[in-house]
């Protein structure tokens, strides 16, 4: 962190004010996640009133980013990736944060790949996710689909092996595996 401390602790003052006052914006990424770990928007609200700032990356594609480390009124340690001011404030990554790994894991042979996106300090990470397409104006969820997402802004990506995999899937739509229920938002 380069930036005065000074001007960190004014970035923090405002990013409080706003989510206080309920002038954000929630990525979609940052949604799926809360429900995935089960954090309410109350409880991040919470995390960021009493966070501080633990890394700033001021080059970000969206503008100046930070990296917010807070605790519930439960006690639940929270982290949240979110813009700095100017507004609009925007919530982009929201997480608890992962006991620290043992080390003597077994190291992996693959180098993660840095974040594409410009001023991202994040990685790409391993993971499955559910991913929705809309096919012929149907809606089709797909289950543990392969993907390298970045832990900092939380950008997807697929490889060319994946991409062919949905395409055959599609092609080939018999019967799903499990029905899952469609909500309409209104
Ligand atoms: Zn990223």
């Amino acid at each position: 962190m380069s930036e005065r401390p000074d001007r960190l602790a004014a970035v923090l003052e405002q990013i409080k004010r706003e989510a206080q006052r309920g002038e954000f914006r929630v990525t979609q990424h940052a949604q799926q996640e809360m429900v995935e770990e089960e954090i309410t928007l109350d409880e991040v609200l919470e995390a960021i009133s009493k966070s501080e700032i633990l890394e700033h990356y001021p080059e970000h594609r969206r503008g100046a980013c930070c990296l917010l480390n807070g605790v519930t009124n439960e006690r639940r340690a929270l982290h949240v990736v979110c813009t700095s001011p100017p507004p609009p404030l925007i919530l982009i990554t929201v997480y608890q944060p992962k006991p620290p790994e043992v080390d003597n894991a077994p190291s992996k042979e693959k180098q993660a790949m840095k974040c594409s996106i410009r001023g991202c300090p994040g990685e790409y990470e391993e993971r499955t996710i559910v991913h929705t397409v809309k096919y012929r104006g149907d809606v089709l969820v797909i289950d543990h689909v392969p993907a390298e997402v970045c832990a900092v802004c939380g950008d997807v990506l697929l490889t060319p092996e994946t991409v062919r995999r949905i395409e055959v899937l599609l092609k080939t739509t018999g019967r799903p595996a499990r029905n899952v229920p469609l909500y309409e938002f209104a």
